[in-house]
């Protein structure tokens, strides 16, 4: 049966084709034409003989999503893609265009067992976990495709990466891999629900990424109204892992906060995640609060809070020295935004 080279480390690949690659420098050529130059077939592989690309091709597959749909933002060029995979399922990633830096939202499960209230994939039952090759092909398939360098990477799309640890990890080393993507730490955000132990761990491996806790309520009570299946974490325990990883990493750490109309947009709201955030050593110029004013999904009850709310919660952390930014909706015309990645 051929193997998905995304799927291997190059460890593995070496290993895997070590019938038809004898030498380090075809190895490393090979790994050029796969993860530099993103070629999207072993014909393009041009400095390799025409029977050795042959050999290749009867051994591994390159390629394994295909772009299902492409829908592009009247409003900002973000561009939302479905992709479905060999066994027929079908999941979301963004492309985040900027002047600065563009940047991919990539999944990491098809569907999500998180079930956020207030999002799209936590209304799709969990089918599976992505594998390596096919969080990291987002990538090479949306850049070949928008013919332009992705140099930022957020692991925002759908599913909770933290409940896919193993597959998110290795594609984490690939991603920042000199040899392999090269994408800087600082550029990689990984977003989590809160799952206490492998944000600790996460932190002992010690990648350097940048991490943001979806926390988005002051109470336990309050984030089982948003976040029922929070899998039994308490607000407690998620802020006191966040300073665990920012001490051990020397990273930054995002508090994701959707803002959503009379459920946990009030000023004692606002008041109260002061109290916690400080009560947890997390006011730093390291720690920074996303305000994200809920994007509506179809079926939900929830409603975006007036402009007015979302500024005065906003004011209330900066005077007390919150580092805090109102997250702008991107591709909100083709439901690419937070928390819209449904079918
Ligand atoms: S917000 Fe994230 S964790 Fe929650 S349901 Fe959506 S994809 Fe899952």
């Amino acid at each position: 049966m051929k193997k998905y080279i995304l799927d291997l480390t190059i460890p593995q690949f070496r290993t895997a084709a070590n019938s038809i690659i004898k030498q380090d420098y075809r190895l490393n050529q090979l790994i050029e034409w796969i993860y530099v130059k993103k070629a999207a077939s072993f014909d393009e592989f041009t400095n390799l003989s025409k029977e050795l690309r042959q050999q290749l091709d009867e051994k591994f597959i390159l390629r394994s999503l295909k772009i299902i749909k492409k829908e592009k933002s009247l409003i900002d060029g973000t561009i939302r893609y479905a992709f479905q995979t060999e066994d027929n399922k079908c999941f979301f990633a963004v492309f985040l265009p900027a002047k600065d830096k563009n940047s991919v939202c990539i999944s990491s499960q098809i569907g999500c067992p998180v079930m956020c209230e207030f999002c799209s994939s936590g209304k799709i039952k969990l089918a599976r976990n992505l594998s390596r090759g096919e969080i990291l092909e987002q990538i090479l398939q949306i850049e070949n495709d928008v013919k332009e360098r992705i140099s930022g990477v957020l692991f925002m799309g759908m599913g909770e990466p933290m409940l896919n640890f193993n597959n998110v990890s290795l594609a984490l080393k690939s991603l920042l891999s000199k040899k392999e993507f090269a994408i800087g730490k600082r550029h990689i955000t990984l977003s989590t629900v809160g799952i206490v132990p492998a944000i600790e761990k996460l932190a002992d491996d010690n990648y350097g990424i940048r991490l943001a806790l979806s926390l988005h309520a002051v109470e336990d009570k309050q984030r089982k109204i948003l976040i029922p299946n929070n899998l039994g974490f308490s607000i407690e325990n998620i802020l006191k892992a966040g300073k665990y990883y920012l001490k051990k990493t020397n990273s930054r750490l995002t508090i994701e906060y959707i803002l959503v109309n009379n459920i946990n947009d009030s000023t004692a709201d606002a008041h109260k995640l002061t109290r916690i955030l400080r009560h947890n050593d997390l006011i730093s110029p390291d720690v920074q609060v996303n305000i994200i004013p809920y994007n509506p999904t179809a079926g939900a009850t929830f409603k975006t809070p007036p402009q007015e709310t979302i500024t005065k919660f906003k004011n209330i952390l900066k005077v007390n020295g919150i580092t805090t930014n109102i997250r702008q909706a991107k591709g909100a015309d083709i439901s690419a935004a937070c928390g819209q990645l449904g079918y």
